[in-house]
């Protein structure tokens, strides 16, 4: 076995009731392209904080080259050699390629042999890393794949010799992530450790040496990649869990509620995040979208609930067309039209978390007529609605008055599934239904969907847990890069839908 870059031993990490990591173990031998895969909110991300200093393990023990370290934060983690590659860019969208590898670096002793020395040093290291970025283009006139590299620059230039990188390809076209593994594969071959976190089974197949696999927050697995298949990655990433069960008859689905047609939406970069999508949802039906985070689901619920403006296409709900391409469709016009929408990002759509519990249960709905006394919004009777979500949904503590960043998630989240469930919509939009809440509230939150199903709401449902889509919906499509690319029963084969999740239409091809 090569020289190990890092060592996590026993790490275990836990936020409130949610245990992201647990007991973990992990090597990475110096001068490879280590990948870690696993389902979304597998606990990558919290792994990768804790060594880079953003977080603190409850437990266990860092080494970098044989040696124990304390990553009490970004800056230990640099002074070790790790570099981090940011999900979201962490750049000054008006300064330069040179000003941003600089900005934070001010201790280095670079700086003091002034702007021209960086320039030189950068130049360096693009062409000895095959880079190729303009060091004085202002970081905003570059495309998203040239912006990823000025922070690979950046922790080069601060003398990353482990860079992480984040599913970095989210953001990038085909042949910018092309581009990228290029690079990755040059820096492995001067002798840098990297380590990839992708839910892409084809890019670990691709470019990393050895793949690591979590699940739950549990790292179930490492292979060497010339060892394993797709397949097998699959497999150990949905794993065989202990099947959640819903008690619920076949469905008896009814007319069509909502019909979506051609519909194409592109995101603030003009990415395409949702191409193309045809597909309808009866009264009387639970249609689950199945994918990894980031395939266009959340962006088709946004457009469907008015958040979103699209691009192209038709949405039909309920017998009215309309256009969602025109900007003259906003929630509350969708709203009125007989859809609720529970989204998934709660905290930063949901909730408005400093108002109290009974402000937030009427948000959105402030002018239903049973709220207001003439122009004034009738508090008694916000609070009476409130009182009544609160025990009907045991939101806990029963304390209305209660300002709603006091709830724990869980509670959050069914102070808004009561809103928006409790309104009877005709159509319901739920993203991530039962992300963050106890097993308990889980059971009830699928009861009542099942409830509404039954008495006849069409309801779409978008979640990353498979579990969840395979016990309670009716019929599946999964989403891939913006495209359903099949539909199944519900119930389908957990280890097939994974397979569609991850891009690859059948088992043969995975081989
Ligand atoms: P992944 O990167 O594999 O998708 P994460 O590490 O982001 O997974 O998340 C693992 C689990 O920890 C999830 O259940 C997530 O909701 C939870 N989690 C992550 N960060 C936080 C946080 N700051 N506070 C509370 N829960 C968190
Ligand atoms: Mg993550």
């Amino acid at each position: 076995m090569a020289e190990p870059a890092i060592e996590l031993i026993d790490i275990d990490k836990t936020f409130g009731a949610v245990h992201a990591n647990r007991r973990i173990n992990l090597t990475v031998e110096k001068g490879t392209i280590h990948g870690i895969v696993g389902e979304n909110g597998a606990g990558k991300s919290t792994l990768m904080s804790i060594l880079y200093g953003f977080y603190q393990a409850d437990r266990g023990e860092i080494r970098v080259g044989g040696r124990t370290v304390q990553i009490l934060d970004p800056n230990a983690a640099i002074a070790a050699g790790i570099g981090m590659v940011h999900q979201h860019f962490m750049l000054v969208d008006t300064f330069t390629v040179v000003e941003n590898v600089m900005l934070g670096a001010e201790q280095s002793p670079l700086l003091a042999k002034g702007i021209a020395r960086v320039r030189a040093e950068l130049k360096r290291l693009e062409r000895d890393h095959r880079l190729d970025v303009d060091p004085d283009a202002v970081v905003e006139t570059l495309p998203v794949g040239r912006q990823q590299r000025v922070e690979i620059l950046k922790a080069l230039y601060r003398g990353a010799d482990i860079l992480i990188l984040d599913e970095p390809t989210g953001v990038l076209t085909p042949p910018e992530a092309d581009h990228l593994f290029a690079v990755l594969r040059q820096l492995r071959d001067a002798g840098k450790t990297v380590i990839l976190i992708t839910h892409k089974l084809r890019e670990i197949m691709d470019v990393t040496d050895a793949v690591s696999v979590m699940r739950r927050g549990e790292m179930v697995a490492t292979r060497r990649t010339a060892q394993t298949s797709v397949g097998e990655l699959a497999e150990l990433m949905v794993g065989r869990r202990v099947l959640l069960t819903v008690d619920k008859a076949p469905a008896r689905p009814a007319a069509t509620a909502l019909a979506v047609r051609n519909l194409t939406v592109r995101d603030e970069r003009g990415v395409t995040m949702c191409d193309d999508l045809t597909f309808e949802l009866r009264s009387g039906e639970i249609v689950g979208i199945a994918g990894v985070a980031g395939n266009g689901q959340s962006e088709l619920l946004e457009t469907l609930a008015g958040i979103r403006r699209a691009s192209s296409g038709r949405i039909t709900l309920l017998g009215e067309t309309i256009d969602p391409a025109s900007g003259r469709v906003d929630p509350a016009a969708m709203r009125a039209r007989g859809l609720a929408h529970v989204p998934e990002d709660r905290h930063h759509m949901g909730l408005v978390l400093p108002f109290k519990a009974y402000e937030n249960a009427i948000l959105g709905y402030h002018d239903d007529p049973a709220l207001r006394r003439g122009p004034l919004l009738d508090v008694a009777a916000m609070r009476r609605r409130a009182e009544g979500e609160i025990a009907a949904y045991d939101i806990r503590p029963p304390a209305c008055d209660l300002k709603t960043a006091n709830f724990s998630g869980g509670n959050q989240q069914k102070i808004v599934l009561a809103r928006e469930m409790e309104r009877d919509p005709k159509v319901l939009l739920i993203g991530q239904p039962t992300r963050g809440v106890d097993v308990g509230a889980i059971e009830f939150i699928h009861r009542r969907i099942v409830e509404m199903r039954d008495a006849g709401k069409a309801i779409l449902l978008v979640s990353v847990e498979l579990d969840e889509i395979r016990a309670l919906c009716d019929r599946i499509l999964v989403m891939f890069a913006g495209r359903i690319v099949g539909e199944r029963p519900g119930g389908a084969d957990e280890n097939e839908l994974g397979l569609l999740m991850a891009g690859i239409e059948s088992r043969e091809a995975a081989e």
